[in-house]
């Protein structure tokens, strides 16, 4: 088939490779004019690194990320160990692959790899989507056009492809925001920080404000931090703006001094409002369908965002090739096994609990996209 993907990010450029990898024609089509190292810090779990084994980067991964020892989970006033999951003995024993931190920029620039050039095109904002017989055709803000058998809506939270489908509409501010920062080299070494992957829970009075960080490498030359920090309202779009560093050092006034020798060394930050969708009403029609972002936006509280878009991409490829020839038993087979499971991490997000006490997380670490079984129609 002649596949159509809107959008070369995290779920676009597996779901390119998997279907390239079963016989299919894959065009990818994105409005950015090249890879950037846009983002910061990112959460590769062992369900996502089980997927990067298959289109053939979990090495080079491994050799840029940092597989931490252990996430550690810490009370905001005390420092007390509230809970500590031991990752690097855990992770490849229970759940057949490691747990990996890493720049997001670093990740999608691997991950543009495993598509050969020329798969994508740069440049091409997708504007309108239109099923005409057996065809879909595309149209592109510079202009261009193109067709295909079947679309691919890979293109993250403001998906136009959505929009298609189901219609204006924005995604829900949730009242929260994300201050982000990577640290600078020279800060990193004196800031003696106690773990390489932390994150300290507040209480109720505290509304969950919450701050997560970790090293971004496996030299440990670049040191991460991402809040949560309530926000009643947001008016600046779905976009991020640069930190009011004493607004934030304000709002983690009561945390541990380790906690603010951390903030004190940060010069800037930038703040992300956090943004998500209810469950979609459908995740196809007819010849388009969704994955990833376009389709089951989350709070980052689980790091899932990209697992989530992954394990759709692996899936997918996987219906389309158990129905060759049938794209809509595809599209059926694709959401009846992803609809429950990407529900259920969006809510799991959503609690923001996730490691804070002593849980077992195999339900979402042990999850296999190339080995679990397909229902059935
Ligand atoms: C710039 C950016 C930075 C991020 N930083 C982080 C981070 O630091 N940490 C973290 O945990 N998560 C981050 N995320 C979120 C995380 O990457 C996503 O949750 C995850 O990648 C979901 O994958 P996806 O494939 O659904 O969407 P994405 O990876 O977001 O990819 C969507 C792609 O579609 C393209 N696109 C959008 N609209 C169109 C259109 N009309 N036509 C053509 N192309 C289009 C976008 O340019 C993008 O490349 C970031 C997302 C983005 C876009």
């Amino acid at each position: 088939m002649q596949i159509a993907i809107i959008g070369a990010g995290l779920g676009g450029l597996v779901a390119g490779s998997m279907l390239r990898a079963r016989g299919h024609e894959v065009k990818i089509y994105e409005q950015a004019l090249e890879v950037q190292r846009l983002g910061a810090g990112i959460n590769l779990g062992p369900n996502l690194m089980k997927v990067m084994r298959q289109v053939g980067v979990e090495q080079k991964l491994i050799d840029i990320g940092l597989e931490p020892a252990a996430w550690t989970s810490r009370d905001f006033r005390t420092g007390e160990t509230l809970f500590r999951y031991p990752f690097q003995d855990a992770s490849r024993r229970d759940f057949g692959a490691t747990y990996l931190l890493i720049h997001r920029g670093d990740f999608h620039a691997v991950l543009s790899t495993i598509v050969p050039p020329g798969i994508t095109e740069f440049g091409m904002r997708l504007t309108g989507l239109e099923e005409r017989g057996a065809k879909v055709r595309l149209a592109f803000a510079n202009g261009q056009e193109r067709q295909a058998d079947i679309v691919i809506g890979a293109d993250g939270i403001n998906s136009r492809v959505r929009e298609v489908l189901l219609g204006p509409e924005v995604p829900k501010y949730t009242g929260y925001v994300a201050h982000r920062a990577i640290l600078p080299r020279d800060a990193v070494p004196k800031l003696n920080v106690a773990a390489e992957l932390t994150k300290w829970w507040s209480d109720a009075a505290h509304r969950d404000t919450h701050i997560v960080i970790y090293y971004l490498d496996r030299a440990k030359t670049e040191l991460y931090f991402v809040t949560g920090v309530p926000q009643p309202s947001w008016k600046d779009g779905t976009s991020f703006v640069p930190t009011d560093m004493g607004e934030l050092r304000a709002a983690f006034a009561d945390f541990h001094p380790e906690v603010h020798r951390l903030l004190e060394a940060t010069p800037e930050a930038i703040t992300w409002p956090i943004f998500e969708r209810d469950p979609l009403p459908l995740w196809s029609r007819g010849r388009i369908v969704l994955l990833g972002d376009a389709c089951h936006p989350m709070k980052p509280h689980m790091g899932q965002g990209a697992a989530m878009a992954i394990e759709d991409a692996a899936i997918l490829a996987r219906a389309l090739d158990r129905h060759a020839g049938d794209y809509a038993a595809a599209f059926a087979v694709y959401e009846r096994a992803r609809k429950d499971r990407t529900s259920l991490v969006q809510q799991h997000s959503r609690d923001n609990k996730w490691l804070r006490h002593e849980m077992d997380p195999s339900w979402v670490f042990a999850y296999d996209a190339l080995e679990v079984e397909l229902p059935t129609l």
